[in-house]
């Protein structure tokens, strides 16, 4: 759980000489207690600072030698000796590469007058590949390998694409019901709210007492029943605030709590543990298999190498690979890719501001590029009407985003009224806004 939280992006918008602007985001904080407010996370201004360094390294290029060769391109980005000492390839210079390099593709994107994930569906396998840098996962998967899993897809891609257009592609789950701080009584509400929205997956948080997560699922159990086709996942955050009074899990107690939830029937357990444990995560994962409990993680692996180790050695049964914690689509694309080869589902991770907005591309080109199979994506319902093309669910599926870009672009009026710090009549000169920068550090 993430406990006192106010949803923040460190944006970025690359200008051209074209009048074409590129739009990219990175999400800091994001996941919420109670309430929320689109505000600054402490951090997001390290963020920022790191977009400027990543974003000098594509000053004064032309778009297309930044595209010919993606690969090449993303290398060069995560290449600069002195940035690399405070990654390489992690932290906030990679959050800050993500936004940059969403921005690239947003850009692209809307120069070619198509969404993101059409671009990727009309690749050719070697194009597709070539958007990648191999470099550290080679030895779970080549180029070569590569190549051939998209040629076998290639089967079926144009009835898939049709699935996307008509917004049959993507699946939704909605987590609006499972925050901790809620009571029964609004938790059971916004359940048969999400029941009646046609939603059929759905994720509560866990991680309090074994008492009080018993009642939690019980009572969504109630509501959603055991037979009738509706999945429950439950989500445990790491457990890492012992002095908010949530439990801290390490394995064993991870195996514990889960083995006490087991008659709630589980599909998955998320972040049951560190998101650095690989060990952990394929121990969690054996112990529960018995139990009929998978294992799920992603949104805080910092990029396509742990993401190896997690899948290759068989730690996750679901990968939760996120939008903007990997250096931006073209490190996505490695991740589908090995998800694929190791028969692992992907369900990304979409649980904060513009993330739904990122990740519906994404899954969309899993289904239509690389795996072939429809799996669920999370839904938060909040925050988008700050976006120009905010993502929409009807009867549980996504709704295809079909204009030209990345689907992050803001509103020119949430940007101004929102930015940090922003100008006198600006949110943060408001007392709602000093209220929160002078507020407890939780
Ligand atoms: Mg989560």
């Amino acid at each position: 759980m993430n406990p006192a939280c106010d949803y923040s992006a460190a944006y970025c918008i690359l200008n051209t000489d074209s009048g074409f602007k590129g739009h990219g985001m990175v999400v800091t904080l994001l996941e919420c207690f109670y309430g929320e407010t689109f505000t600054i996370g402490r951090g997001n201004d390290i963020v920022c600072k790191a977009v400027e360094a990543i974003a000098d390294r594509v000053k004064g290029r032309t778009l297309e030698s930044l595209t010919v060769n993606w690969g090449k391109t993303w290398r060069y980005l995560v290449s600069d000796s002195q940035l690399r000492w405070i990654g390489p390839e992690k932290g906030a210079i990679h959050l800050a590469l993500a936004a940059v390099v969403n921005a690239v593709w947003d850009l692209w994107a809307k120069t070619l007058g198509k969404p993101v994930w059409r671009i990727v569906a009309e690749m050719s396998p070697e194009e597709f590949v070539r958007c990648i840098d191999f470099r550290y996962i080679t030895d779970a998967i080549t180029p070569e390998e590569a190549v051939n899993i998209l040629q076998e897809q290639q089967a079926g891609k144009a009835e898939r694409i049709k699935d996307a257009e008509e917004s049959r592609a993507v699946p939704a789950y909605t987590t609006s019901a499972g925050w901790l701080g809620y009571g029964e009584e609004k938790m059971g509400e916004l359940l048969r709210k999400a029941l009646a929205e046609g939603y059929r997956h759905f994720k509560m948080k866990v991680g309090g007492s074994v008492e009080a997560d018993r009642k939690r699922l019980a009572i969504a159990r109630e509501v959603i029943g055991y037979d009738e086709g509706n999945i429950l996942m439950v989500d445990a955050n790491q457990v890492a605030y012992p002095h908010l009074g949530l439990q801290v899990w390490s394995v064993p107690e991870a195996v514990e709590h889960m083995h006490e939830l087991k008659e709630f029937k589980p599909w998955f357990i998320e972040e049951p543990t560190s998101p650095d444990d690989v060990l952990g995560h394929k121990a969690i994962r054996s112990a529960l298999k018995p139990l009929g409990i998978s294992v799920a993680t992603g949104e805080m692996c910092q990029n396509r190498v742990i993401f190896k180790q997690l899948l290759a050695s068989g730690a996750i049964d679901i990968c939760q690979v996120d939008a903007c914690r990997m250096g931006g689509i073209n490190e996505v694309l490695a991740v589908l890719l090995m998800a694929k080869k190791f028969g692992v589902p992907v369900v990304p991770h979409s649980g904060g501001v513009g993330l739904p907005e990122y990740t519906q591309h994404i899954s969309i080109i899993d289904y239509v590029v690389v795996s072939g199979k429809p799996s669920v994506l999370e839904y938060v319902d909040h925050l988008h009407e700050h976006f120009y093309h905010p993502a929409v669910i009807k009867k549980g599926y996504y709704q295809t985003p079909m204009e030209p870009g990345y689907s992050v672009e803001m509103k020119e009026e949430s940007m101004k009224r929102f930015g940090f710090p922003g100008e006198e009549g600006g949110f943060w000169m408001s007392q709602e806004g000093r209220r929160i920068l002078q507020g407890e550090k939780v």
